[in-house]
């Protein structure tokens, strides 16, 4: 696979507009020769895998596998898992965490410039927490049609009556975002905790 060692190695190549999806790989790569990482961009799957390590730490933390990291100028400014459980607080959520992680990082309640990934589409919490960030991009792996409100429920993120509005991509890795929850609740049942 073309990506199957470092994404960063191809960097230098990159001076070429193509948008490329396939079951495999989902980026977007834009003209740039400058080497901005601004505008370079990497492959979904790339962040989605660091978000989802994340939903994986929760697992092993026995909290509901959520991961999520936020991107900026080509790099992780935040990166954080659901802890609900352990803070025993309602909006510890894997993105209010690592929202406030990355308003520390970059000294703003500002998210202007940075990109949201998330291993599951967003609660109305979440979304307005990204709307309030002023979040231009989000990008979610699994569909949530019990509390998802981007897409399933509601559709917060797109709008117009809202003073700010995201770009999302959707589906990246779903298959794997959406396995580890269904997992995570297979074992809880069958340890007879939910
Ligand atoms: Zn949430």
């Amino acid at each position: 696979m073309l990506f199957s060692t470092s994404p960063l190695a191809f960097f230098p190549l990159l001076d070429f507009d193509i948008q490329f999806t396939s079951h495999f790989l989902h980026f977007e790569l834009k003209s740039d020769r400058t080497n901005n990482m601004d505008n370079i961009a990497v492959p979904h799957d790339y962040w989605m895998q660091k978000a989802l390590a994340e939903a994986q730490q929760a697992a092993s933390e026995d909290e509901v596998p959520v991961g999520a990291v936020i991107v900026l100028d080509g790099r992780v400014i935040a990166s954080a898992h659901n802890q609900r459980e352990q803070l025993h607080d309602p909006t510890a959520h894997a993105e209010m965490i690592a929202i406030t992680q990355a308003t520390e990082s970059v000294g703003d309640w500002r998210l202007e410039r940075c990109t949201l990934y998330v291993t599951l589409e967003p609660c109305p919490m979440c979304s307005g927490a990204i709307l309030q960030a002023r979040i231009p991009k989000v990008v979610y792996g699994a569909s949530d049609p019990k509390a998802g409100a981007v897409d399933s429920l509601f559709q917060l993120l797109n709008d117009s009556r809202l003073n700010h509005e995201c770009e999302v991509t959707s589906g990246i890795m779903a298959q794997e975002c959406g396995g580890i929850l269904t997992e995570f609740f297979r074992r809880q049942r069958a340890l007879g905790k939910k």
